[in-house]
Parts: structure tokens; sequence; C-alpha cells
């Protein structure tokens, strides 16, 4: 999937405080004015959400894709760079264990459906969907985490994630 921001336009040109005011309205710190904050900046860029359904497949005779090329994802939970790196470690050591066509077969075979899952997870939050848990549970705030969500459920969301990515120590 691709949103119209993402077609329609490149993924970093200037925006204006108006695009966003709705939401910047919103933040309230007591220890800064948000609106005068981004009120007085000169430049303001904008980043369009932007991800692609996962692709059928990456490689082609000795060519193969690789980071974003493969699998661009919403930027949460840390990823996309990290993406990148998993699918150089892996490609590296397949190629120097076997003939270039097999190990491009095994990187494929073992990367596509691994970032497609993410590309999915990414599009309802990825480790992210805690903040939106407890923005649904508590929208008035709230005094204490814990009054508002579990610690197991916070784990489960996070741990649950980091198995996904391939950052799951014990993994
Ligand atoms: C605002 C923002 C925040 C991010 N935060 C994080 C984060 O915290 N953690 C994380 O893991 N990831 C993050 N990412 C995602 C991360 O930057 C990308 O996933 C990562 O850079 C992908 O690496 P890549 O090498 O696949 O592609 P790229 O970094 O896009 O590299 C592709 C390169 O190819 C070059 N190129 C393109 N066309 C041609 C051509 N025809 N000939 C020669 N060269 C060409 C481009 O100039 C570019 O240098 C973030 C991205 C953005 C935009």
């Amino acid at each position: 999937m691709c949103g119209p921001a993402c077609t329609a336009r490149s993924s970093r040109r200037l925006g204006a405080y108006d695009d966003f005011a709705h939401f910047a309205g919103r933040l309230c710190l007591p220890f800064i004015d948000v609106e005068a904050l981004i009120r007085a900046t000169r430049e303001i860029f904008e980043y369009p959400m932007c991800d692609r359904d996962p692709l059928p497949f990456w490689t082609r005779g000795r060519v193969t894709l690789m980071g974003d090329a493969a699998h661009s994802m919403y930027p949460v939970g840390s990823n996309g760079a990290s993406q990148a790196i998993l699918d150089a470690r892996c490609l590296a050591e397949l190629l120097a264990s076997r003939p270039a066509q097999d190990a491009l077969a095994a990187y494929e075979a073992g990367r596509l459906p691994a970032t497609a899952a993410l590309v999915g997870s990414n599009r309802t939050g990825g480790p992210e969907r805690v903040i939106d848990l407890v923005a649904e549970r508590a929208p008035a705030g709230f005094e204490r985490l814990e009054d508002v969500v579990r610690p197991e459920e916070i784990a489960a969301v996070t741990q649950g994630y980091a198995t996904l990515a391939g950052f799951a120590v014990r993994a």
C-alpha cells in the first residue's frame, strides 16, 4: 500500500504549520509553548508516511533487492535501516557458504516473508501499538501507567515485535 501522499509527493518536501496545526494544538507540555516553538521554526519539512505492499519476488537471475527497495515500511519500531542491515548479514553469510544462485534463492526465501510480516505489523503501529492502547483506555490522561495497561500487556506487544523484527536477543 502506498497512500496518496506517497505517490503524489516527494518523500521530503517543505510543509506548512497549518498542515498539522490540529495535531500540534493537542500537545501540552507545562514547561514549553509548543505552538510558539513550532511557529518560530523557519522551515518545516514533511515526511509522508508511506510503504509498499510486499513484492512477490526479489530475485531475477543474479540480481536481487535489499533494504528499502525490497521492503519499504512505515518508520516505526526503529526499523528500515535495521532490516537493511539484517538483509546484508543474511546475504553475506549465504554467499560465503554456497553458489551465488543458491544463496540468492535462500536469501529471498528467508528474508522476503520475514520483512513482509513487518510491513504488515508496522501498518498497525508495530511496537508503538502500546501508545494507542493507552490512548484508547485513558483518553483523558492518567496518573499511573500501571493503572491503564499491565506490564505483561506492554511486554507482549514489544517483545512480540522484537521477535518478528529479529531484534530479540535470544533469537
Ligand atoms: C525521517 C526518517 C527516519 C528514519 N528513522 C529510522 C530509524 O530510526 N531506524 C531505522 O532503522 N530506519 C529509519 N529510517 C529508515 C531508513 O532510513 C531506511 O530504511 C534506510 O535508509 C534504507 O536503506 P537503503 O540502503 O535500503 O536505502 P537508502 O538509504 O535510500 O539508499 C539508497 C541509495 O541509493 C541512491 N540511489 C538512488 N537511485 C540511484 C541511482 N539510479 N543510481 C545510484 N544511486 C542511486 C540514493 O541516493 C541513496 O543513497 C528512517 C527514515 C526516515 C526518512
